[in-house]
């Protein structure tokens, strides 16, 4: 079988991969994703919770207030669980998280961040005008509604910080609620709106519109496994289902996957798990949900997608690959139905995916330091989908030599030794 050639093959097409190809190709680089999967867009990128986050300044951080964590350690909060069985695996993983998580160093994650979230929506915007996809895009920010006043003047603290850094918003009260949510029932002792941030109804179908604009620009697409790249004539060769494809340089673009690719070439990167599920239901009648709502006391969202309200769950620590143990979802349904009208479950089963995470929540961007030719895209945690494009542009700046509109150092995988 023939040899396809190209200048870079980026491994992974969720949206980071997707987003990394297509600013390579803006530069002039003939480039070829590759995945397992016969389409784009179907690993996590294909079910979070829409937000493209420019809002997001202060990273998920590990919590330092006792009581917060007696309820993790005890599984009794509903944002976060996790499997004791799996303890031993991820606990080192968790150690590291939590002293990343200090005050002065979740400030510097934060910081090194922010130049990624404030530009994340305006690149999402450029490529949805060039894909020719507006309707992927709803301009309605989120709700993020709390149930307790300690919960908010919490949230409202820490929103006065973000201020700070640009973020504009208001905290409402019950009837400022129910003017944006008619069908919402409950007791709320108020709710945070953030008017910027992006809602993208299908994020599956956004990584599947961004490959289809890649691909009419020239742009290849393989179905491959990435875990046979190797070292050949001076650059790299992935073997796919229709023929090997070899190029100059490659990009580790495989999310929660990507150790599969960088342990066996010797690295040791931090690359940590927090799985998180999703299921969608009917709205009862003509009820309507207007915006994404986080019920933050309860720890899961509601999200109007095109599919039906995506409920999606908070964080669960547990193997990658152990069997999935939607607890959490579980949990979350009936209060959730006891919030908006909701009525029978779309999907068969819920859907699992895991956000691939390091302990100071800041992805890993540029070379692979004892490969040459190799680059490293991976770890977008919480914000892969708000990020994709955006972290594609600096990877893309650094790896055709263009000076990089941020400080790439911050996200250097030499932070970790
Ligand atoms: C419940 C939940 C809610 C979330 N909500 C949000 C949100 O609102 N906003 C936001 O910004 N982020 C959100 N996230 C996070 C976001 O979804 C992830 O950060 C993002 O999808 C990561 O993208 P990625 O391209 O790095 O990984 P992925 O989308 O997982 O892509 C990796 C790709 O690699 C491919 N692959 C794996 N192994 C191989 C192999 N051996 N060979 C070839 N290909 C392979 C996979 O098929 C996949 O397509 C959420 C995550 C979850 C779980």
């Amino acid at each position: 079988m023939a040899e396809l050639k190209a200048d870079v093959l980026v491994l992974g097409a969720g949206m980071v991969g997707v987003g990394a190809a297509l600013h390579l190709q803006k530069r002039g680089r003939n480039v070829i994703l590759i995945d397992r999967n016969e389409l784009a867009g179907e690993g996590t990128s294909f079910g979070n919770a829409g937000l493209i986050e420019c809002a997001s300044v202060f990273p998920y951080m590990f919590p330092r207030d006792f009581g917060q964590l007696l309820q993790y350690a005890l599984n009794l909060a509903p944002q976060v669980r996790y499997s004791f069985a799996d303890l031993p695996t991820f606990l080192p993983w968790l150690a590291r998280y939590y002293f990343a998580s200090s005050p002065d160093r979740a400030l510097r994650s934060a910081l090194a961040e922010l130049p990624l979230i404030q530009r994340s929506l305006i690149e999402h915007e450029a490529l949805i005008a060039e894909a020719k996809v507006p309707e992927l895009l709803r301009r309605t920010g989120w709700l993020k509604l709390f149930r307790s006043d300690a919960t908010l003047a919490n949230a409202a603290s820490d929103f006065e910080r973000a201020r700070q850094y640009g973020v504009v918003g208001e905290i409402l009260d019950s009837k400022a609620i129910a003017a944006r949510e008619p069908n919402l029932t409950g007791e709320f002792a108020g709710a945070v709106y953030l008017p910027a941030p992006g809602f993208v109804p299908d994020p599956g179908g956004l990584a599947k519109a961004y490959t289809a604009l890649f691909t009419r620009k020239g742009g290849r697409f393989l179905v491959g496994d990435a875990r046979t790249l190797e070292q050949a004539s001076g650059g790299w060769r992935v073997n796919g289902r229709d023929g090997a494809a070899v190029a100059r340089e490659a990009v580790v673009a495989l999310g929660p996957w990507s150790d599969l690719v960088f342990g066996p070439l010797g690295y040791s990167i931090p690359l940590g798990i927090k799985r998180g599920y999703h299921l969608h239901l009917a709205p009862r009648g003509n009820a309507v949900l207007n915006h994404p709502v986080l019920d933050s006391d309860r720890g899961y969202l509601l999200a109007p997608m095109n599919r039906g309200i995506r409920l999606t769950t908070g964080v669960e620590f547990a193997r990658r690959d152990a069997p999935a143990t939607p607890v959490q979802l579980e949990r979350a349904l009936p209060r959730a139905h006891t919030l908006f009208p909701l009525g029978e479950a779309i999907d068969a089963k819920p859907w699992m995916g895991a956000r691939p995470c390091l302990p100071d929540m800041i992805p890993v961007i540029g070379r692979a330091p004892r490969h040459a030719g190799l680059w490293f895209d991976f770890g977008h945690q919480h914000h892969g989908l708000t990020l994709g494009p955006v972290t594609g542009r600096l990877l893309a700046e650094m790896m055709t030599g263009e000076t990089p509109f941020a400080d790439p150092k911050p996200y250097a995988v030499e932070r970790f030794g």
